[in-house]
């Protein structure tokens, strides 16, 4: 007699289990049903050369909520997160800005800058901090509908009114300020240093198509300012065997609750009876009942493939065709023969156990967009790089090492299209944009993989490419993610649900949308 299950999630992301190990934990027979030979989405490790591990696609971690670790008890279950502390910008004229984990020794080189920079630096530190702690509550919240009048979305809107009120007029508007202006404009009225604001702007454009003057780029750059790890704000870290060890870790704590994971399982569609979700049917002609279906995938997915559409309001539809995804970011992969040697810090040295981050000036990084906007990959690009091998040494064999470059822009839309010569030339960029301030990249690199939005879409199923399963855009987030009156976890099909990064507080490796999605869930199935 076939298995019965209660829950069925489709997509075994970190969202996916997430969601699945909480349903799990509170009783449900649970399966995940995940497409590829591994678990983890956008978070996975692999050994794409052999003895060497990449996190492949995601590569820090700082956004997963501090209550799931805690929940899930992820630490019992390997997950183990080194500190990335530093970053540094290496300069046209052979200087360098860089910020450490040491409080008093970034002062002492932002001082070297700028005396005044280094005072506006700890004033901002702590309107950042302020800021996110106002945006934290938000974060883990179920959005309510400000269009709604049902006692649930007015108490919703009671409380969050009451929070914005006590946060004082100041506060929110500082607030409000982050909210609608770039990144750029927003680090003009703090500080003078043209370096400083180029690689603070930088985390305002990660996943979406907007340069650091475009509107909206200061909210996603609180965004990346929001992470936690052990209760310290703002640090990034490097999760001990790769990114895909936060997934492994997540889904061990689901078995452990009694989930069930089935990997090379792809769903073809879910199964819908009289408006209501009854299972699922895999691409194999196989169906499987459950009465609660959660997808883990994006909006697109969710209700324009997974779906009929005639199942669905005909504006829900509408609004999901019109929800931007615009994948703008490409992924470089570097097996390393010897160390990159910067020409402003030479050699080895702590500098090369954090980040580097190829944002030499704002104009630099804006320029890098205007090559997107007209359809080309950034001949000059934004990267931010770290070499977890020497994080983790276990990631490459002794004396050799891997380099993960996240770069900005590689535009899902490139003028032809991608192909296997484009994806070289777009891969050549990038390391001549390298060995501009690290000459000895060349002659270092063994083995290079070169991944494009487009092949991000064809590996992880991200629609576009785009990282966070559709832009960090104002006009995507909180009740209009991913469309309004349906941010709530909820479909109009009765039992099926959605708890991907398309879904409110969107993308990161966070594991809040799994998180509330099954909370909501739980609520309707008490
Ligand atoms: C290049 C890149 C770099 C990034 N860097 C960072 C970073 O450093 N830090 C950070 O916090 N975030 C980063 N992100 C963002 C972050 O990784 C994602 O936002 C997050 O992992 C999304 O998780 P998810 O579970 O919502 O969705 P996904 O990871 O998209 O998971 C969806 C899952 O569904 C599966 N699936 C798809 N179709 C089907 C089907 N039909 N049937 C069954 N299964 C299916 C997929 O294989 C996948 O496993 C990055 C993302 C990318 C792509």
């Amino acid at each position: 007699m076939a298995k019965r299950y209660d829950a069925i999630v489709i997509g075994g992301g970190h969202n996916g289990l997430v969601n699945a190990a909480y349903l799990a934990r509170a009783g449900k027979r649970v399966l995940v049903l995940e497409r590829r030979e591994r678990v983890g989405g956008a978070a996975v490790t692999e050994e794409v050369f052999p003895g060497f591990k990449f996190s492949m696609f995601s590569y820090v971690v700082s956004l997963l909520r501090p209550e799931i670790i805690r929940d899930l008890d992820l630490p019992g279950h390997g997950l183990h997160i080194l500190p990335l502390e530093s970053t540094v910008t290496p300069m046209f004229n052979g200087d360098y800005l860089a910020g450490w984990g040491d409080h008093d020794q970034s002062r002492r080189e932002l001082y070297r800058h700028s005396p005044r920079d280094a005072d506006a630096y700890d004033l901002f530190g702590r309107q950042m901090y302020h800021m996110a702690h106002a945006v934290r509550p938000i974060l883990g919240m179920v959005p309510p509908d400000p269009a709604s009048l049902s006692p649930g979305d007015l108490l919703g809107l009671l409380r969050l009114g009451r929070h914005f009120q006590s946060l004082g007029s100041e506060k929110f508007h500082a607030l409000h300020k982050l909210m609608t202006m770039s990144a750029a404009d927003f680090l003009d009225e703090w500080f003078e240093t043209d370096v400083l604001k180029a690689t603070k702007s930088a985390s305002g454009i990660i996943g979406t198509f907007l340069g650091p003057r475009s509107p909206g780029t200061a909210y996603v750059l609180l965004h990346h300012y929001m992470g936690e790890i052990d209760g310290v704000f703002r640090a990034w870290g490097f999760a001990k065997g790769g990114t895909g060890s936060i997934s492994e870790a997540i889904a061990a704590a689901a078995r452990r609750f009694g989930a069930e994971i089935r990997t090379d399982a792809a769903v073809a569609r879910v199964v819908v009876k009289n408006g209501r979700a009854t299972g699922v049917a895999l691409d194999t002609g196989e169906e499987i009942a459950a009465p609660i279906v959660v997808s883990g995938l994006d909006p697109r997915h969710t209700f324009l493939d997974l779906i009929e559409p005639n199942a669905l309001p005909s504006e829900l539809v509408e609004a999901v065709g019109r929800f931007k995804f615009r994948g703008s970011s490409g992924k470089v992969n570097l097996v390393l023969g010897e160390l990159p040697s910067l020409t402003c810090l030479p050699g080895n040295g702590p500098h090369l156990r954090g980040a580097i981050s190829i944002s030499p000036t704002l104009e630099y990084v804006e320029r890098a967009y205007d090559d997107a906007k007209y359809g080309e990959f950034s001949r000059q690009p934004y990267m931010d790089i770290v070499i977890p091998s020497m994080i983790d040494p276990s990631m490459a064999p002794p004396g050799k090492h891997v380099m993960s470059i996240f770069v900005q822009y590689a535009p899902y839309k490139l003028n032809g299209g991608w192909n296997d010569a484009r994806r070289e030339a777009f891969g050549d960029a990038v390391i001549d944009a390298v060995a501009r301030f690290a000459p000895n990249i060349r002659s270092a690199i063994e083995h290079r993989q070169v991944l494009t939005p487009d092949d991000m879409e064809r590996i992880t199923g991200l629609s576009e490419g785009n990282i966070f399963q559709g832009e960090l855009s104002l006009q995507q987030l909180f009740f209009l993610r991913p469309a309004p009156g349906w941010a709530k976890y909820r479909t109009p099909v009765r039992g099926y649900y959605q708890c991907g990064a398309g879904t409110h507080p969107g993308g990161g490796i966070m594991g809040a949308s799994g998180r509330l999605a099954a909370l909501e869930i739980l609520k309707d199935r008490a």
